[in-house]
C-alpha cells in the first residue's frame, strides 16, 4: 500500500486538514504542531481530534506526521534557546496524545559552533527529559542536509543520539529525499546501498517516514533547498524506485515541495502513477 500526501495546515482543524488530504489523492499528510516560526500553540479542541480519528478510520489515512516548528533548537549554544525547545517538544508530545499512534518530527538541531559531540549529547539531554513511558507518539529525528552546524546529515550521528536516549524505543527517523542527497548520500545511482548502509547503522525497522523531495542542489550541496518532484537534480526515475523499493513500502511518504494545493495534488496522481502494482 502507498500511503502519499503533503504537508498541509491544521488551521482549519484536523478534520478540515483530513478532507483537504483526501480531496488531494492522499491517504497520509504532515502539519506544523504550531506556528513554525511563532511559539504560541493554539489548543487542540478534542472534538476536533476525534473527528479527524473517525475521518481516517473510515476513508483509509494512515499515520499521519507532526512536524515541530523550524525554530527550536534543542542543542543550541544558548540555553533559552534551549529552554524554548524543551517546552515546545514537552508541550506537542502532550497534545500529540490527542491524535494518538502517530508520528512527530523534528530537526535534531544545530550545534551552533559546540562541536558536533556536544550537539548529539544536548539532543539526547532533551529527549531524555521530554519522552516518557506512556506517550503513544513516535518522536522522529530527520536526516538533515548538512546546512550549517547541523547535527543529524549522517546516519552515525542519528545513531549516536539514538544509542544515547533512554526511551529509545520512542524513537524513529523520518528519512527526506532531499537532506540525504544534500548530505552526499546517492539515492539516484544507488538507493540500495543507501538503504542497506542505513540498515547497518540505525536499523530500517526505525525508519518510519519519508520526506519525497527533490533538490535544487547537486549530491552532497548541503544547501537544503526543495524542487518540486522533477523538477531538481534527483529526477522522476529515481521517485519512481523510491515509491516501488520494497524496503520503503508502506511508509508515510510526504511532499514537502514548492507547490500550492493543486501542484500537490498533481504531484501525489504522478508518484501513484508510478506505482509497480
Ligand atoms: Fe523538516
Ligand atoms: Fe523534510
Ligand atoms: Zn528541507
Amino acid at each position: 500500500m502507498l500511503y502519499l500526501g503533503c504537508h498541509l495546515s491544521p488551521s482549519d482543524g484536523f478534520a478540515a486538514m483530513g478532507r483537504t488530504c483526501l480531496n488531494l489523492g492522499g491517504n497520509t499528510c504532515q502539519f506544523f504542531t504550531r506556528n513554525p516560526r511563532g511559539s504560541r500553540a493554539k489548543a487542540i479542541d478534542p472534538k476536533d481530534a476525534e473527528a479527524f480519528r473517525a475521518l481516517a478510520a473510515e476513508k483509509g489515512i494512515g499515520t499521519v506526521v507532526a512536524h515541530a516548528p523550524y525554530t527550536i533548537n534543542a542543542c543550541s549554544k544558548d540555553e533559552r534557546t534551549r529552554e524554548f525547545a524543551l517546552q515546545t517538544l514537552a508541550d506537542d508530545l502532550q497534545r500529540m496524545e490527542y491524535l494518538p499512534e502517530n508520528l512527530y518530527n523534528f530537526h535534531p538541531g544545530s550545534h551552533t559552533g559546540q562541536g558536533v559531540e556536544r550537539g548529539i549529547e544536548l539532543i539526547a539531554d532533551a529527549l531524555n527529559t521530554v519522552l516518557f513511558p506512556a506517550q503513544r507518539t513516535t518522536v522522529l529525528l530527520e536526516t538533515m542536509a548538512g546546512k550549517g552546524s547541523e547535527v543529524g546529515a549522517t546516519f552515525e550521528e542519528l545513531r549516536e543520539i539514538i544509542d544515547r536516549v533512554e526511551l529509545s524505543d520512542k524513537l524513529g527517523v523520518c528519512l527526506d529525499t532531499c537532506h540525504v542527497w544534500d548530505g552526499g548520500y546517492d539515492i539516484v545511482h544507488d538507493l540500495d546501498g543507501v538503504l542497506t548502509q542505513f540498515d547497518k547503522v540505525i536499523g530500517l525497522d526505525r525508519l518510519k517516514a519519508i520526506h519525497v523531495n527533490d533538490s535544487l542542489n547537486d549530491l552532497g550541496a548541503r544547501k537544503d533547498r526543495h524542487a518540486v518532484i522533477g523538477g531538481g537534480f534527483i529526477g522522476l526515475e529515481a521517485f519512481a524506485r523510491i515509491v516501488n523499493h520494497p524496503a520503503l513500502k508502506g511508509l508515510p511518504m510526504v511532499l514537502e515541495t514548492p507547490n500550492d494545493l493543486d501542484g500537490y495534488a498533481r504531484e501525489i496522481a504522478l508518484l501513484r502513477q508510478m506505482e509497480v502494482a
